[in-house]
């Protein structure tokens, strides 16, 4: 009889486990899990190729493509950025450079900021000494209420005085700071784009 109980309870427990581990195997992903179009991780960003495009084709990207992609980005990109760290809140961290976003917004001061700040900048970059094309600016205080003041007043009245002074930057570590900014704080974005084109501009957190 005990003999007959263990078999018993033996095969139950078999058949159990067999049809928890199958049930996992089949059971579909949850739906609003979105995957990377290039490795099929779990993906926290929309990738852009270009944020003044009027049809938009994002791409879902992970942070490890994305990080590749911006590399790819920064380092072809053959002018002067200014780049605001990334910060959590604004949905899209694009570039804009200074032709269209004067077009748009011709009395935001943002645009002058950025043209005396990249004027006197550094040419060698703080982390690594190469050639810098990047201004760094750290982001605290930005959020998703305030980014635009930072449009309308520029940097200088608005960011600056509450962080450390802005540093040059070479593409490879601008991206490796964006890249650490994004992994500590967490930050997810709906649209991203890199500096494209031979024209001066900024990349921010912002909304549109
Ligand atoms: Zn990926
Ligand atoms: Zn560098």
């Amino acid at each position: 009889m005990t003999f007959f109980l263990i078999v018993l309870s033996a095969v139950v427990l078999a058949w159990l486990l067999y049809f928890f581990f199958i049930r996992r195997k089949t059971l579909p992903t949850a739906p609003d899990v979105k995957r990377c179009s290039v490795c099929g991780a779990e993906s926290k960003y929309g990738y852009s190729e270009n944020a003044e495009e009027k049809t938009k084709s994002l791409k879902s990207v992970c942070t490890t493509c994305l990080v590749s992609q911006l590399k790819n980005d920064y380092r072809t990109f053959s002018a002067q950025a200014v780049v605001i760290q990334p910060a959590l809140g604004p949905p899209c961290y694009v570039f804009h450079s200074h032709q269209e976003w004067g077009k748009s917004f011709p009395k935001s001061k943002i645009d002058e900021d950025t043209r005396t700040y990249l004027f006197r900048m550094d040419t060698h970059c703080r982390d690594c000494g190469q050639k810098a094309n990047f201004l760094w600016i750290e982001s605290s205080g930005l959020t998703a209420h305030n980014f635009g003041n930072v449009l309308r007043k520029g940097f200088s009245e608005t960011l600056l005085p509450r962080n450390p002074k802005p540093v040059s930057l070479c593409a490879t570590c601008c991206v490796d700071r964006i890249a650490e900014t994004l992994n500590e704080k967490g930050i997810a974005y709906s649209e991203v784009s890199g500096p494209k084109g031979a024209e001066d501009g900024f990349v921010m957190p912002m909304a549109y």
